[in-house]
């Protein structure tokens, strides 16, 4: 029976493992899976924690919905009565700008405004910058394939203001990327095709959201909004996945290395501790993977090493709602580089989502780090209290200190899909000697949908190529 090795236990291994017993099932072909994990446990980024009538997410805390593979598994595995949407009662996003919050105009998409009348009277925007941005609708458009940052493509079809207190706050906030190195092709490829296709973002994106099925509850589902969650927390995720999952699963152990042996491969986990499969899936960051294979394809170790890492950080933050002078009607703010704050978003979590805190407090979330703060991410939890509390009270008038804080540090956590991502990803696929599969965060696409989809792909080129001899 072929044995296939599932290195690294994240969103991506366990769900290339599910994957890959359940596509065997269904093609009648024998398979045995080992899962291989570094920590004590399963699930990697994902890490919920309940505490005090407060749940709190150390990583992900949704899952976007308008790439499908995390709702399919979703429903999959059950869970489809655990799904929360966002609340609508609360929607909308601030960014911080002129030393206030300000309310991001009604009808931006992603980052591009598609409603007239809300971003005119928005105060957010110079008339210089509303006007820049609305050239979009007569500049010509690119139409070639080449990749570009997004930072520079924002530049040419919105404008310098946009990408200022719009694109870049998003990215670096919430996406934990870098707009100025970020690759369109790799992480916003849609703005591309909606470029080419419409010859203007605002036009595209307007037609797309004409297009757009409203909200629909199905079932006595909740409606589908652009982001959901699972009431208990993401990690219900993974403890239905495992569940799902017959594997064998080995915890706290680290692989150190892979070597080729004549017919199959060998994962070494010690001097004497080793496991021999005919597939091995790498589901590790790209830098772990390159260790792994430093020994047997040193020039794909090197290939794996240029995909660059930053560590980012939250601070989950709990208080007393009557203790927070803000109404929190919203989702949560963004601040711009310009704004020369230390930390670089906040979700207000118990605004966002229902089940999160207790009727009586609130929780939010503030994210730190990244490459924006590599020096707030070397802080000491105390300092780094310090500042973030500062941030809060200036942005919030938040003057008492919180019931209870909690930090998550993510060191090298942050893939970073630079300019040119998508060949070197391609390259570095065509690249693996058989048997040898790297899936996961690093390659093509960070979201847990992606990483889901992936992990999905993955499975799908093993067990095809088992076939034939079962
Ligand atoms: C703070 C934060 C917030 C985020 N928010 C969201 C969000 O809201 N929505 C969303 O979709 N995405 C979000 N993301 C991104 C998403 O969480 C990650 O991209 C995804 O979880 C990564 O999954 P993975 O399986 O690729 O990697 P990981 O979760 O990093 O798993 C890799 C695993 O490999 C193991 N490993 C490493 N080396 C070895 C070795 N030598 N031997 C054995 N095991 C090894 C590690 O221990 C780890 O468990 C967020 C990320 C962060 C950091």
């Amino acid at each position: 029976m072929p044995h296939i090795a599932v290195i690294g236990g994240g969103i991506a291994g366990l769900s290339t493992a599910y994957y890959l017993q359940k596509q065997a099932q269904a093609a009648g072909v024998g398979v045995r899976i080992t899962l291989i994990e570094a920590g004590e446990q399963l699930g990697g980024k994902i890490r919920t924690e309940h505490t005090q009538g407060f749940t709190i997410e150390g990583g992900p805390d949704s899952f976007i919905t308008q790439k499908p593979a995390a709702l399919k598994l979703v429903h999959e595995l059950g869970l489809d009565d655990q799904l929360i949407p966002t609340n609508a009662q609360n929607k909308g996003v601030f960014v911080f700008h002129g030393g206030k919050l300000q309310a991001l105009p009604e009808g931006v998409m992603l980052i591009v405004p598609t409603h007239i009348m809300p971003f005119a009277l928005s105060p957010l925007f110079s008339w210089p910058g509303k006007l820049r941005m609305g050239l979009d609708l007569l500049l010509p458009a690119r139409r070639d394939d080449e990749d570009e940052t997004l930072a520079d493509f924002i530049r040419r079809r919105l404008g310098e203001e946009a990408l200022d207190r719009l694109a870049e706050p998003m990215m670096a906030g919430i996406y934990n990327a870098e707009a100025e190195h970020q690759s369109i092709m790799a992480t916003f490829p849609r703005f591309r095709a909606i470029e080419k296709e419409y010859g203007s973002l605002i036009r595209g994106m307007l037609a797309a959201r004409k297009h757009r099925p409203a909200p629909a509850a199905a079932n006595g589902n909740p409606p589908r909004t652009m982001f959901m969650s699972l009431r208990p927390g993401v990690s219900q995720l993974v403890d239905a996945l495992i569940a799902a999952t017959p594997a064998d699963v080995r915890l706290n152990a680290p692989v150190q290395r892979i070597l080729r042996r004549a017919h199959d491969y060998q994962i070494v986990l010690g001097p004497e501790s080793c496991v021999c499969a005919d597939h091995v899936v790498l589901a590790t960051p790209a830098y772990a993977a390159a260790d792994l294979l430093e020994g047997l394809r040193s020039d794909l170790a090197a290939a794996l090493r240029r995909i660059r890492y930053v560590d980012t950080g939250t601070v989950s933050v709990a208080y007393r709602r009557a203790d927070v002078g803000h109404n929190l009607k919203g989702f949560g703010l963004v601040i711009p580089r310009s704004a020369g704050r230390n930390i670089n978003a906040v979700t207000w979590t118990s605004s966002k989502w229902e089940y999160r805190a207790p009727d009586d407090a609130v929780l939010m979330r503030v994210f730190f780090g990244g490459s924006r703060h590599p020096e707030i991410f070397a802080l000491p939890d105390d300092e780094l209290m310090a500042v973030v509390q500062e941030d809060l009270r200036l942005m919030m008038g938040i003057e008492r200190p919180p019931l209870f804080s909690r930090i998550y540090r993510w060191q090298n956590a942050s893939p970073q899909y630079d300019v040119g991502h998508v060949q070197r990803v391609d390259a570095l696929t065509a690249a693996c000697p058989p048997g040898i599969h790297l899936t996961g965060s690093a390659y093509r696409g960070v979201g847990l949908p992606d990483c889901i989809a992936q992990a999905e792909d993955t499975a799908q080129d093993i067990i095809a190529g088992l076939r034939p001899s079962a």
